[in-house]
């Protein structure tokens, strides 16, 4: 089996394509029939079910449903109680909608269960009620208030039943259904009805990969009865049960691909010992003009046994922003160069690659380390020039962005590779290095607190070194939630107050102009809840804040910084121009900032200790606290606003936490929590996880559970028993590629 690709959601991929099931009816492997043969599927059906990815037997029986209806504690309106959570089932009879005495518009629903009527309302979302049609079934989940001689549940969360959900006469469902996602022209009823189908004719075929040990000592059900179970559950606890199976089969074939990959970093390619001596350390430490802190000298510690142990070093540095990682990077990079290697540092951006260029050549102002930056802006006789140099062993430290994973790039004698801001690249990029004869040692850097799930799977295949103290005399920076036009004002006011005193600002907007489609993106919570009808609201998006660098830019300049130097820097500026604005801005020349996320990591000028954040409620909470981690670096107390007037509840409650908490970890914690791991990840094809079924948020324990499983498993070397072989190369199949696992085992 060639198809390995991450994006692959099921474990064993179809072989037969729509195509070649005509000329050859026969398939050796039953699992492997195309769905268009299923029971109660047909041609039509089987093409809209490959816009699923579902093309034979088998993907339709991995096919995680999206969600279930619990219907087994639905209540009949004579069964409610007053303010408890329960729920009710009904038909939809009449929807209405108007003003209240006190100005807002209150949208109703009106539901028939049984012979009783109940009633949904809504305040100041008239658009609700596009969403009902009459006879449509419906589910209210919510706390019920008795008004006027009738049930009513405000805001309730609501489902809609498809007709074949409701399952007795007097709208009184009896059961525990499960929920798949559909495409456009496909009803729920047919896919149920098509797994229903494809769970009683093949389940008995699907192969169990684990063992009856494993079976009994992860307390899981067999794959056939939980393949059964979570498609056609009886209660709750059933669908639960096959859930758990499936998702910790998905985990721990994650795992072990983790933990194979670990092995063949520790048995494979020798990696070259870099001792560090007694005079390399003093001269190392030399060139730092402070004492490095407790926190550093033990990262220090674990990097240089790493160095000298004769296999690669794969290791996570990670420590808030401003500890003081870039002094730690430099030490190994050190290190290595002393011991006659080529070092590189990775960064995700330009800007961040110049930054630490400046750092770093300022600090080596004295040493004949010969260094060069390679970024994607160098003309391309430039490049050619670096690239030369590279190949040739003349240079021995090399700063730079992405372009220097590319093919193009042949390095002398590399022996370290330092990532930074590491959370941007994901496990597919981070094995990239590691190919070739030449096998480096590598230590990747986030500043981002990783939460620990997270950290056990997409990081799991490193060592884990965590800083948790900062340089002396660092303030953590105070924060406040700004969300109307007095407090704007007052806001302003002691900007310029700070200004007038000397300090410097950073204004930082979520876009640079005025065209990104990105509006509204933060507004989940309503779409989220009804995924099925995702029409956009026909409500105006009213912006008060500007949230474009340019116009604000603008606007700043005539109004509330007037007389004021204000400079900007955003991605579309080409990289002499964001240099420039980042020199002014760093020699004082320019007072305040106007800029878009570009500053987010990294960038450091310690005379800035404002820092003004346009619709905050646009970022992740991990993405402001790496903002505001920007200010409060020297010692000028370091204050932070968050300008928002979005005032629903998820919103409140996520820049209240900013306000709150001044630990990263905390607060990527609440991030993670909130929101998944998307921001902590960075863009979705760089960080989003292989996994099928598990969630890192909801399946937090068994992510744990299966981590230990799967170590266990490899160490005591059953993984390598023949019993364990169709899992292994389950495990194989999936992740080979990806992971740069060798086929061997
Ligand atoms: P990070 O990359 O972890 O966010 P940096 O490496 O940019 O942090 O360091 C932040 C600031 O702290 C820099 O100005 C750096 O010079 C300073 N710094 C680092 N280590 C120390 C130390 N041990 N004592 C004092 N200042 C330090
Ligand atoms: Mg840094």
């Amino acid at each position: 089996m060639s198809d390995a690709s991450p994006s692959n959601k099921h474990s064993r991929p179809s072989r037969v394509t729509t195509d070649q099931q005509v000329e050859s009816p026969d398939w050796e492997d039953a699992l492997q029939t195309p769905v268009q043969f299923v029971r109660s599927v047909g041609p039509e059906r089987a093409a809209l079910l490959e816009n699923l990815d579902i093309r034979v037997a088998i993907d339709l029986l991995y096919n995680a449903p999206r969600d279930v209806l619990d219907l087994s504690n639905v209540k009949t309106p004579a069964e409610l109680e007053a303010g408890m959570q329960q729920s009710v089932c009904g038909k939809v009879v009449d929807t209405e909608s108007r003003r209240t005495s006190n100005g807002k518009t209150m949208s109703a629903v009106l539901i028939r269960c049984g012979r009783a009527f109940v009633r949904g309302v809504w305040f100041n979302q008239p658009w609700i009620l596009k969403r009902f049609f009459p006879d449509n079934v419906v589910l209210f989940s919510g706390k019920p208030k008795m008004r006027s001689g009738r049930w009513e549940f405000s805001n309730p969360h609501t489902q809609w039943l498809e007709n074949d959900d409701a399952a007795t006469e007097d709208g009184l469902p009896v059961t525990v259904i499960p929920r798949y996602g559909l495409t456009d022209g496909l009803k729920m009823y047919e896919i149920r009805r098509a797994t229903k189908a494809t769970v009683e004719d093949f389940v008995h075929l699907v192969p169990e990969l684990f063992s009856p040990e494993a079976l009994e000592s992860w307390k899981l059900l067999g794959i056939r009865e939980a393949i059964t179970k979570l498609h056609l559950p009886k209660s709750m606890d059933e669908y639960r049960e096959g859930y758990r199976r499936l998702v910790f089969q998905d985990l721990v074939e994650f795992q072990l691909a983790i933990e194979l990959r670990r092995r063949v970093w520790w048995s494979g390619v020798p990696a070259p010992k870099m001792p560090c001596t007694a005079k390399i350390d003093s001269r190392i430490r030399r060139l730092f003009p402070f004492n490095l802190t407790p926190g550093q000298n033990q990262a220090i510690a674990d990097i240089v046994a790493d160095l000298n142990a004769g296999r690669p070093m794969h290791r996570l540095l990670q420590a808030d922003v401003g500890s003081g990682k870039t002094a730690i990077a430099m030490y190994a990079i050190l290190v290595a160069i002393a011991n006659g290697h080529q070092a590189v540092l990775m960064t995700p951006t330009e800007l961040l690659t110049t930054q630490h260029w400046q750092t770093i050549d300022k600090a080596l102002a004295h040493s004949r380390v010969k260094r060069r930056m390679l970024t994607g802006n160098l003309t391309s006789q430039q490049r050619q020039d670096v690239l030369e140099e590279i190949r040739s062993g003349d240079v021995q430290l090399i700063i730079g962005t992405q372009a220097l994973i590319q093919k193009s790039v042949t390095f002398s004698n590399l022996g370290l590779v330092v990532i930074d801001e590491q959370h941007k690249f994901g496990v597919g990029q981070r094995a990239k290095f590691s190919t070739g004869i030449q096998s480096p040692h590598i230590l990747v850097m986030t500043a981002t607190p990783i939460p620990r799930s997270l950290c056990l799977t997409q990081f799991g295949d490193l060592d884990l070194t965590t800083m948790s103290d900062m340089p002396p005399g660092r303030q953590t920076v105070k924060t406040f939630r700004v969300y109307n036009a007095n407090t704007r004002k007052r806001a302003w006011k002691f900007v310029r107050e700070r200004l007038q005193e000397g300090r410097q600002v950073y204004i930082v907007c979520p876009r640079v102009g005025e065209t990104e489609a990105d509006a509204g993106q933060l507004e989940l919570s309503f779409d989220e809840e009804f995924p099925e009808l995702s029409e956009k609201p026909a409500e105006p998006v009213q912006e008060t804040l500007i949230g474009s660098a340019e116009e604000l830019f603008e606007d700043l300049q005539k109004n509330e910084l007037k007389g004021f130097s204000v400079g900007m820097v955003h991605g579309r500026m080409n990289t002499q121009a964001k240099a420039d604005a980042m020199e002014a801005f760093r020699t004082g020349e320019t007072q305040a900032l106007v800029s878009t996320t570009v500053i987010e990591v990294g960038v450091d000028v310690s005379n800035a200790s404002v820092m003004v954040i346009q619709q905050a409620e646009r970022f992740g909470l991990s993405q402001l606290h790496q903002l505001r981690g920007r200010i409060g670096r020297g010692k000028h107390q370091g204050f932070c606003f968050l300008f928002s007037d979005a005032s629903s509840t998820d919103v409140v409650k996520r820049l209240s936490a900013m306000e709150k908490h001044t630990d990263g970890f905390k607060i990527a914690e609440v991030d993670f929590d909130l929101r998944g791991p998307g921001d902590i990840l960075g863009s979705r094809q760089h960080g989003s996880l292989p996994l099928r079924f598990g969630h890192l948020i909801k399946d937090r324990k068994l992510v744990e559970e299966t981590r230990e499983a799967a170590v266990e498993l490899v160490k005591s070397g059953q993984f390598d028993d023949p019993l364990l072989a169709p899992l292994k190369s389950a495990v194989l199949d999936r992740f080979a590629e990806l992971m740069d696992l060798p086929r061997s085992g």
